[in-house]
């Protein structure tokens, strides 16, 4: 991983790495800060313990591993980023002649590129991962693939920067937008969708700490490093300089509820007809994810 884009610097244990805030709640594998909210992973990982090394991983197995995740989510991916793609630009027709520069940070696979040139064929959708060997063959035709390695001093400048599920899984968000608003284009645009709490969180951690511990073990782990909340998403714009535009909560599931709960742990049939029920309605209960765009100030 470049060390210019994973400084984990100023990530001490015992403060939130997000804030400041010397108050943390520490639970399981996670700490709650006081000060804004976040639900961190916890202790913090060493930078080191987060690298990808490619060169030791088997490409086939990780195109697998893509395959396996397409199958099961594919279509609600699809769905997600069609709103994702309109949320940022309501009206692609005004830039259907246009050559725009857009970049999927952290696309893995490269699905994101088919809903984005379906709608702005004339567009050029760079994809950028830790992983190069996420992208699968069968998505690489629309995508231009600048290598991980190569990203840093790679010169071009973008439109739009994606951030699909990303923000969740960086190690220093605040070092990631700084690092990525030196890309934008004059007038470009940041679009970042992440995971937030919302009242389930507190309501479980009140009235049942059993529970509690599998919503966590469900949502918080070295993949998922911080589950945000308004107050933390602003602060962390705030403090890269940037200026937020359009800030959303909304219901976005990505797997089907079952997957949900068999990664929580649940196996009682009463708990998981609750969960079931719960994600069936998840739309009306539940506004799990911010939508955001940000720009320089
Ligand atoms: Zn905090």
């Amino acid at each position: 991983m470049s060390k210019h884009l994973s400084t984990s610097e100023g990530q001490v244990q015992g403060v939130c790495k997000l804030c400041g805030h010397k108050k943390l709640e520490v639970i399981d594998h996670t700490a709650k800060c006081t000060g804004c909210g976040a639900l961190l992973y916890y202790p913090y990982p060493d930078d080191s313990s987060l690298e990808v090394d490619t060169e030791k991983e088997s490409v086939e197995d990780i195109q697998k591993s893509w395959f396996g995740y397409y199958k099961m989510a594919s279509k609600l991916n699809h769905e997600n980023f069609s709103h994702m793609f309109l949320f940022t630009i309501p009206e692609p027709e005004e830039f259907f002649q246009k050559n725009l520069k857009i970049l999927d940070y952290g696309g893995g696979g490269g699905q994101f590129a088919f809903v984005v040139r379906s709608m702005l064929p004339m567009a050029d959708v760079h994809i950028v991962d830790i992983n190069d060997h996420a992208l699968i063959d069968q998505y690489s035709t629309l995508n231009k693939q600048i290598k991980w390695k190569d990203f840093e001093k790679d010169e071009t400048l973008f439109d739009y920067i994606f951030l699909n599920d990303v923000f969740e899984h960086v190690n220093d968000p605040e070092a990631v937008l700084k690092n990525l608003s030196v890309k934008l284009a004059p007038g470009g645009r940041m679009f970042i969708d992440t995971p937030k709490q919302f009242w389930l969180y507190p309501v479980l951690r009140r009235v049942n700490r059993k529970l509690y511990s599998k919503l966590l073990k469900g949502t918080v782990s070295r993949a998922h490093l911080q589950i945000w909340t308004r107050k933390s998403f602003e602060h962390i714009v705030e403090e890269a300089g940037l200026k937020l535009e359009k800030y959303e909560e909304l219901s976005e599931f990505t797997l089907k509820p079952h997957i949900y709960l068999q990664n929580m742990g649940i196996r009682s049939p009463l708990i998981l007809w609750l969960g079931n029920q719960f994600y069936k309605n998840a739309k009306l209960l539940a506004k799990n994810k911010i939508q955001a765009l940000i720009v320089k100030k």
